[in-house]
């Protein structure tokens, strides 16, 4: 049998960083293909290799026989792709953007609409088919790049980090449509970090570090830990280790919070919590219900409309509203939930998203430039404590893996020390290794 996905000594850098050392990968039609490994280990750039957005420089790949380079058409039109990081931040609509999608295909409009349609009703996308992307929630525009990737009528199915943002029910209705894909014969390959998913709907699992493949197993002769292990190279505790809290003064206090956004909903609706030195407080809920907005308001991004809250005896309220560069003054440090749209600047280098807002400390700034060196040396520390990889100040943001840049984010504003932590989703897109550390971090911070 023809293998649906066939890759063999697949090898690639990127100036000084080599992401892949030889890899070989057989994946059979109508497989459902897990694929883990910690952040850098080189999956987004073998998926990149495979679809033809990042350029092959030595091995080979071939799609249903066919290789990628001579045969892209055919082999393009085959697959579908659902990248991790949302690409679509335009004014555009959902189905304009599938329709567009399809375009790029080749497929022409009419035979595209109808198609698109489906699309949208498989995703619970088509009632909202005229929103534009950039208003979704973060639920909803997961579920838009899902469709995305699927207006080709696509053959293998590529998904990375599918469900970071989806909710449990969410999650489970997306694996429902993969599980009825399956049994229509399309080959799935899933790339996640929860291996609780890996474990509940793959059949075989491969598992990729440092740029090499260091393990295949067939799902249902591993477990959860051999593979959290093979991922990091070492056992990793999949619990975190604390003891009890002992919680100290208030030190941020909200009363009826509430704010409303610009389309008149209400998403904070008289919100009064306190929370107290050395302790941590959770908040859970369904994307889209207000959280997005708490970190706004709570950082200074936004202003309340109504209630007020307190730091450090500074009332924030409508009438006084403050600004990040303030509340960072008082001590409270904000790792954003979109670390891509608001943590980071992708194409700074990594010195300068490690500075980001502190860039006026001393430290990093003369009267008229900045210190390079001494920027370079205290993002090369950070990068130390907190395992970045690449170690390399100068190269651009987005070109570190997303839990790497998660970590430069971190490093950021923990080392701060700050009071107050607000974080929005600490690990999402995160591999178990650096869960583990983030956790640690936060916990030894309380
Ligand atoms: P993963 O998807 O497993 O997290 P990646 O394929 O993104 O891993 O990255 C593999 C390695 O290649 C990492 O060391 C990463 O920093 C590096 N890398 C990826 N993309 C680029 C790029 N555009 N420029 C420079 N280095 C890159």
């Amino acid at each position: 049998m023809t293998a649906a996905i066939e890759i063999k000594n697949l090898q690639k850098s990127y100036d000084d960083t080599v992401a892949l050392r030889g890899i070989d990968l057989t994946i059979k039609p109508g497989e459902f293909y897990g694929l883990l490994g910690p952040n850098g280990a080189g999956k987004t750039t073998t998926i990149g290799i495979i679809t033809g957005l990042v350029k092959l420089q030595s091995g080979s790949v071939s799609v249903f026989g066919k290789d990628i380079i001579k045969d892209y058409r055919f082999t393009r039109s085959k697959i579908g792709v659902s990248p991790q990081e949302f690409t679509s931040d335009w004014f555009f609509s959902i189905e304009k953007l599938l329709i567009f999608q399809a375009g790029y295909y080749g497929i022409p409009k009419k035979v595209a609409q109808p198609r698109v349609n489906k699309v949208m009703k498989k995703l619970g996308l088509y009632e909202k088919r005229d929103d534009k992307i950039r208003f979704l929630s973060g639920g909803m525009k997961r579920r838009f790049m899902i469709a995305k990737s699927l207006v080709n009528d696509p053959d293998i199915l590529i998904l990375d980090e599918p469900t970071g943002v989806l909710t449990p029910q969410e999650t489970e209705r997306l694996f429902e449509i993969l599980e009825s894909m399956r049994e229509q014969g399309v080959t799935i390959i899933l790339i996640t970090h929860k291996l609780q998913e890996i474990m509940a709907i793959t059949n075989n699992v491969s598992v990729m570090r440092a740029g090499a493949m260091v393990a295949h197993r067939e799902t249902a002769q591993t477990t959860r830990e051999e593979l959290a292990e093979l991922m990091v190279g070492r056992q990793v505790l999949l619990r975190v280790e604390k003891t009890p809290a002992q919680p100290g003064d208030v030190v941020l206090r909200t009363e009826n919070l509430t704010k409303i956004d610009d389309a008149g909903v209400t998403r904070l609706d008289h919100v009064s919590f306190e929370l107290r030195a050395g302790e941590i407080v959770g908040v859970a809920g369904v994307t889209g219900n207000g959280q997005s907005e708490l970190l706004e308001v709570l950082s200074g991004i936004q202003a309340p409309d109504y209630g007020n809250w307190t730091i450090h005896n500074r009332v924030v309220d409508q009438d006084h509203p403050s600004n990040p560069e303030e509340i960072r003054e008082l001590n409270l440090a904000h790792v954003p939930e979109d670390r891509q749209r608001m943590g980071i600047i992708s194409k700074f280098a990594a010195r300068e998203t490690a500075i980001l807002g502190y860039h006026h400390d001393p430290t990093y700034t003369g009267p008229v430039l900045l210190k390079t060196d001494a920027i370079v040396a205290d993002t090369e520390g950070k990068m130390d404590r907190f395992d970045i990889r690449p170690p390399n100040p100068r190269l651009t943001s987005d070109s570190f893996s997303g839990g790497n840049q998660q970590k430069l984010v971190l490093a950021r504003e923990i080392e701060r020390r700050p009071d107050i932590l607000l974080i929005g989703q600490p690990t999402r897109g995160v591999d178990i290794g650096a869960i583990e550390f983030i956790h640690q971090q936060l916990v030894q911070m309380r």
